[in-house]
């Protein structure tokens, strides 16, 4: 063990964008920072892959026009990003009804059923309206909100079975969980801060609107290059003690001793840290009602896209097979696409063998994209709740009543330990963007704490 004990101001715990970000603008500030990370790489739940010769994210990957912290890093860290491919009919296979329809069209539903799920989308922008997402728990109906799961809200608010079928991918792809494993309140919460349910579902203008040449995953890389010696990665933080005079931080590879420390791990994996004293009821509450999402992400290699030349973006949203949402990622010459088993598929599918998954997707594929869709040239996926140090995505999930009734620890600083991380945002959580603004959350209340 390389031990090491120094007296630092702030040590990070969590080399993802959020403590990437938290490092940077402490180090610019002039506070003495160490960030530690459990894993053997920076990123967390934005990490490279390679398929084909080419390099993918395996993790996050698209940004939105709104996404303003993001796209800002991005251009300081001279990232580029280029639009969504969206030409073409997308195909959406609902309720037993397949057919095609095109990026901006109405979703290709019977009229009635196009008209109720407009409805239902109004009424959920209405309530979305009331919610304030850096404290939800204040809204005027916050107890009833949160008393309810998504799924018993929608069986009350349309009989329109279609309706109902679409609002659950959307629980399933957006929230990586069933319907009927999300508070009510947390999905209004979510859409509060990422600009309505239709913008965090759409491409063009919406949360998928664009990605980025290369990859997001560099984007960490490159603060992480920027932070030098402060980055120290293969290093799981086991416990922090701390006292009226500071904090003591040991891993398994040293112990860093500082004035503040600043957690940034999803509610869930900072729950596997000991703390000393005990965290107090309240925190370690939320962090037991706060699981992760269920997410396994895909990406199939072909020689050509050849969808494009038939017509088709490569959008696919279905109920009907097991991978429910599928987008082109198209590089080069070679064609590529990328989906999801997303909440109860993933909970179903992460301790399948990847052999089986590959022929499951294979199968799905071929259901829209016909017999070339069997024969790719290369695929890999990712099991997000199989990796030891993230065991989920894209976010932690509260289910009914954790808002209401332990929200405000999310945030709230336990003495000398702060807390950051996309789920504590309040913009974009759940979203590399929430990621980095919690992250310039955290440096600012820290330095206000140490220079007072
Ligand atoms: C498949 C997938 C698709 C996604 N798609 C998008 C997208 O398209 N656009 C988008 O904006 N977002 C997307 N996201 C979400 C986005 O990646 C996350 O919101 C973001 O990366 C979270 O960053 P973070 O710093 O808050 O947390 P993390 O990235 O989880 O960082 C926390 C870090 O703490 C480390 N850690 C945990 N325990 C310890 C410990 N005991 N000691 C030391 N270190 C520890 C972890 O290893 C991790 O590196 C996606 C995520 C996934 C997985």
């Amino acid at each position: 063990m390389n031990n090491q004990s120094s007296d630092l101001d702030v040590v990070v715990i969590g080399a993802g964008f959020a403590g990437l970000t938290a490092a940077r603008s402490l180090a610019k500030a002039g506070v003495s920072v160490v960030v530690l990370e459990a894993d053997d790489r920076v990123g967390g739940r934005s990490m490279a892959g390679s398929i084909a010769g080419h390099v993918v994210d395996r993790g996050g990957q698209w940004v939105g026009p709104t996404q303003h912290h993001l796209l800002g890093l991005a251009e300081e860290l001279g990232v580029k990003t280029y639009p969504q491919y969206v030409e073409g009919d997308h195909i959406m296979d609902i309720a037993g009804r397949e057919a095609r329809y095109k990026e901006g069209e109405d979703l290709p539903l019977e009229p009635a059923d196009v008209a109720e799920l407009n409805r239902v989308m109004g009424e959920l922008d209405a309530l979305t309206g009331k919610i304030d997402a850096a404290a939800p728990w204040t809204a005027e109906d916050a107890d009833a909100l949160d008393a309810q799961t998504f799924e018993s809200w929608l069986l009350s608010a349309t009989a329109s079975e279609p309706a109902r079928s679409v609002f659950r991918v959307i629980a399933q792809v957006v929230f990586c969980g069933r319907a009927g494993q999300l508070s009510l309140l947390n999905l209004l919460t979510y859409a509060a801060a990422s600009g309505g349910i239709v913008h965090m579902i759409s491409s063009r203008g919406g949360s998928q609107d664009s990605l980025f040449v290369g990859g997001a995953w560099q984007l960490a890389a490159k603060m992480a290059e920027g932070l030098g010696d402060a980055v120290v990665v293969n290093a799981p933080v086991r416990s922090i003690a701390q006292t009226d005079d500071g904090v003591t931080v040991t891993s398994d590879v040293g112990v860093w001793t500082a004035a503040l420390a600043v957690v940034t791990a999803a509610p869930p994996m900072a729950a596997r840290i000991s703390y000393f004293p005990p965290m107090p009821p309240g925190r370690d509450s939320l962090t037991q009602r706060m699981p992760m999402g269920s997410i396994i992400k895909v990406h199939v290699a072909y020689e050509t896209p050849f969808w494009r030349a038939r017509g088709l973006s490569g959008s696919i949203l279905s109920d009907r097979t097991v991978t429910g949402m599928w987008i082109d990622l198209s590089l080069a010459a070679e064609g590529g696409l990328v989906g999801f088993f997303a909440g109860g598929h993933a909970q179903a599918w992460a301790d399948r063998s990847p052999e089986d998954r590959r022929a499951r997707v294979l199968d799905d594929l071929a259901t829209y994209l016909g017999p070339e869709a069997t024969t790719p040239i290369d695929y890999i996926d990712e099991v997000w709740s199989a990796r030891p140090w993230q065991r989920g995505a894209y976010m932690s999930v509260p289910g009914p009543g954790l808002l209401t009734s332990f929200g405000p620890a999310l945030r709230e600083p336990v003495g000398r330990i702060h807390w950051a991380g996309t789920e504590t945002a309040d913009v974009s959580m759940g979203y590399l963007d929430g990621a980095i603004q919690s992250g310039k959350r955290v440096a600012h209340d820290c330095i206000k704490r140490l220079r007072p």
